[in-house]
Formats: structure tokens, C-alpha cells, sequence
């Protein structure tokens, strides 16, 4: 195939991310992939990325993300710095066909902003849209501008000018999902575990109760704010609380925690990651907010441990109800459908994983919405 797409991947972290980092982990997982259906991907983001690319463009020399900390007068120039990059190449340079975007709103609204002088855009809504009302409720991007979600139940709750850029959902993807079936089962543990930023609508609190309350080993993994380490939070002191995921830490989760039946690890990453996993009798999430893609829920699949969460967001579309997982609207019932997964079959979770989770399902899907976004009115999806 004879295309080359601008990946806007930002300012934040590099490709692939040092650690924690969900978007920048989908870029590095669907670039290769597309690089061998012979797509050429000019990769914009920051000088420190080592994805292999056929061309780099940056503006910083490294990821921004650690700035995030500060007021938002001391950092709203960062995002708009690297767009400033990327449409300065793309005013100087004929060869892009297709511009697919990462980075939220200000990249949405600068291409947008750009009109006719950009190239097609794909922009990749990676979060809950219920955020940025003013900027996707007054959407106007004309022909040139499709966004997709990535899944069905995060579009839905589109506000209807962004539901009419759409051009549908692509579920996210995991290299551990490639040949999921075919690898030897891991040892399971006894312990549950939750993964994924400490933060209210990921709901550790409840996740830690039920474990108190029902009586199972529960392991919180995952960053509290910026901190990833335990001894790191400690030292941090009473300013770390400024922060509100540090405060929900120390006023709903902490109490639980005993080091021993309830433990919080702090971020986990590599194979470290992968063996807690997959060694889990079950991957639990505790959800308050509408899950908009579950990276980590594809993840548990893919290693074969099965998933027991509340049924919101893309969970009902990810997690089969009694095959690969145990949904409930209930949020009291997890405790039970914890001790109750054990009916639930590892290997089932990983051929589901290895059928619809791999990175070359993802492309694919991705290279026939290019496809779609590069026809003069590409024609959006009807959402009812
Ligand atoms: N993650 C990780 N180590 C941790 C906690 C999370 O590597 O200790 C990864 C997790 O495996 C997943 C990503 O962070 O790849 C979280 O993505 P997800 O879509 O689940 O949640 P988000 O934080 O984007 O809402």
C-alpha cells in the first residue's frame, strides 16, 4: 500500500512509553503493525522515542509528562508548541496523505482549525467524552476531519456533532494477545488484582473493601498521581496530597490496606506486569466511570485471567458475561462474582484474546478507516 500517515502521537512521553503510558503503548503497538501492510508512518512526537519509524518529527527533546504537574497557565503551551511542529510540516511537505491524531483536543481543534490546508485527519478519541462539552459539542470539521472511538459504548455517549465526524470504533490492542492461545498456561496465584491508575472512577476503594470484607488477597497495582513507588509517595510528604488521586489514596483506599491481605505495590511494568497477571485468579475492576477502552482489560484476556467488573462502559463489549468474565450493574456483588470466577476458564479468555485483541485485527480495522477518512466526503457512521 502506498501511503504515508502522520502519527501524532504528542508532547508527553516517548514511544513506547517508559512505563505507564496507554495511548503512547497503542501507538507503538500499531505502528509496526502497519508499516507491514506497507504503510510509510512519519512518527510526531519527542526526540527520545525509538520506535522504528521511517521518519521522526519533534519539537521537545524528551516527554513533557512530568510538567502535567504544574498550573495549567505554566504548561497549556506545551501541547500547542508540538502542534505548532506538526502543522508547520505539514505546510511545508506534500507526502502526507493522512494525518492520524492522538493527542486530545488541542490536536482536534488545531487540525480542524487548519481547514482545507490539511491533509485528511483520523483523530482517535482515547478518553470518556463527556470531557471538552464545548469544543465536541460544536464540532465543525468539515469532510476533511472523522474521528473514531475506541468502542461502541464511548461513542454512544458522544455529544451529536462529534457522533457526526465518526466513523466508528476500533477496540484496543495488545502484543500480548498475539499467539495467546498457543502459550503454555501460567501457575495461578490466589491473589486478585486490580491494574491501572489509582483514581476514583477506577474505584480501588471498593475493590479494597470487598477484599477485607469477603476475604481475598487483593494487589492494587498501578500510580498514585505521578508517584509509582510506594517509598516515593512516603517521601513526597503532605504536598503529594495537592494532588486528588494522592488525597482519594489516603482517605478511601489507604485505610483498607494491612501489607498483607490488601497490599498497594505501586506501578508495575515489563514481565514484572505480565507475571501478576497472569498469575491472578482474577482481574478485578471495581468501575465508577464508563471505562472508554480497557487496555488493561484486553491485557487480563490476553494472559488468561478471567475478568470481574461492573458493567460499564466497553466491559459488556470487551468481557463475554459467563464465558471470559462476570458482569454485574451491582457494585456489592463483586465480592461474590470474585469468589465465583473461579468457574471461569483461562484458556477461554485467551483465545478470545487471540481472535479479536492482536494488534494486526487492530490495524487492519485502522487501515480501512484511513481508507474511508481519504474519500473526498467520507461517510460517517449513523449512531441511533
Ligand atoms: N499499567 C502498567 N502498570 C501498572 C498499571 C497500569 O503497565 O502498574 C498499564 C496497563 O497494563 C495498561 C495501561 O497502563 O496498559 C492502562 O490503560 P487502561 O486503558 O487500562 O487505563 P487508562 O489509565 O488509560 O484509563
Amino acid at each position: 500500500m502506498s501511503l504515508t500517515v502522520l502519527m501524532n502521537a504528542g508532547p508527553w512521553l516517548s514511544v513506547p512509553p517508559p512505563g505507564y503510558g496507554g495511548i503512547e503503548n497503542i501507538v507503538a503497538t500499531l505502528v509496526p503493525e502497519l508499516r507491514k501492510l506497507g504503510v510509510r508512518v512519519v512518527l510526531a512526537s519527542v526526540e527520545t522515542s525509538t520506535l522504528p519509524v521511517d521518519e521522526k518529527i519533534s519539537v521537545f527533546p524528551d516527554g513533557q509528562f512530568h510538567a502535567l504537574q504544574r498550573p495549567y497557565n505554566q504548561v497549556c503551551g506545551i501541547s500547542q508548541a508540538h502542534l505548532n511542529g506538526v502543522v508547520r510540516a505539514l505546510h511545508t511537505r506534500d507526502d502526507i496523505d493522512l494525518v492520524h491524531d492522538h493527542v486530545e483536543a488541542v490536536g482536534l481543534a488545531t487540525l480542524a482549525a487548519m481547514g482545507p490546508e490539511a491533509p485528511p485527519v483520523l483523530h482517535t478519541l482515547h478518553w470518556d467524552l463527556a470531557k471538552h462539552p464545548e469544543l465536541y459539542g460544536n464540532l465543525d470539521g468539515g469532510d476533511r476531519i472523522r474521528v473514531n472511538g475506541v468502542s461502541a459504548a464511548q461513542l454512544a455517549r458522544a455529544p451529536r456533532a462529534l457522533q457526526d465526524h465518526s466513523v466508528g470504533h476500533v477496540h484496543l490492542s495488545t502484543p500480548l494477545a498475539v499467539d495467546a492461545d498457543r502459550r503454555p498456561p501460567a501457575a495461578k496465584g490466589d491473589h486478585v488484582i486490580v491494574l491501572g491508575r489509582v483514581n476514583p472512577g477506577k474505584g480501588q476503594d471498593l475493590a479494597a473493601r470487598l477484599a477485607q470484607q469477603v476475604g481475598f488477597p487483593l494487589v492494587l497495582a498501578g500510580p498514585v498521581g505521578p508517584y509509582h513507588r510506594p517509598q516515593d509517595l512516603a517521601a513526597a510528604g503532605d504536598e503529594a496530597r495537592q494532588n486528588p488521586d494522592v488525597r482519594f489514596f489516603y482517605e478511601q483506599v489507604a485505610p483498607y490496606l494491612d501489607g498483607d491481605l490488601v497490599r498497594w505495590v505501586g506501578t508495575v511494568a515489563g514481565q514484572e506486569r505480565d507475571d501478576l497477571l497472569a498469575g491472578a485468579r482474577v482481574a478485578l475492576f471495581p468501575l465508577r466511570w464508563e471505562e472508554p477502552g480497557g487496555t488493561a482489560v484486553v491485557e487480563s484476556l490476553s494472559l488468561g485471567t478471567p475478568v470481574v467488573a461492573v458493567a460499564r462502559g466497553c466491559l459488556p463489549e470487551l468481557v463475554e458475561h459467563g464465558r471470559t468474565g462476570l458482569l454485574t450493574t451491582d457494585e456489592e456483588e463483586l465480592g461474590d462474582l470474585v469468589m465465583a470466577a473461579g468457574l471461569l476458564e483461562a484458556d477461554e479468555c485467551r483465545r478470545e484474546a487471540a481472535a479479536r485483541f492482536t494488534p494486526a485485527v487492530m490495524a487492519e480495522r485502522y487501515v480501512g478507516l484511513y481508507e474511508r477518512v481519504r474519500q473526498p466526503a467520507a461517510p460517517t457512521l449513523q449512531l441511533a
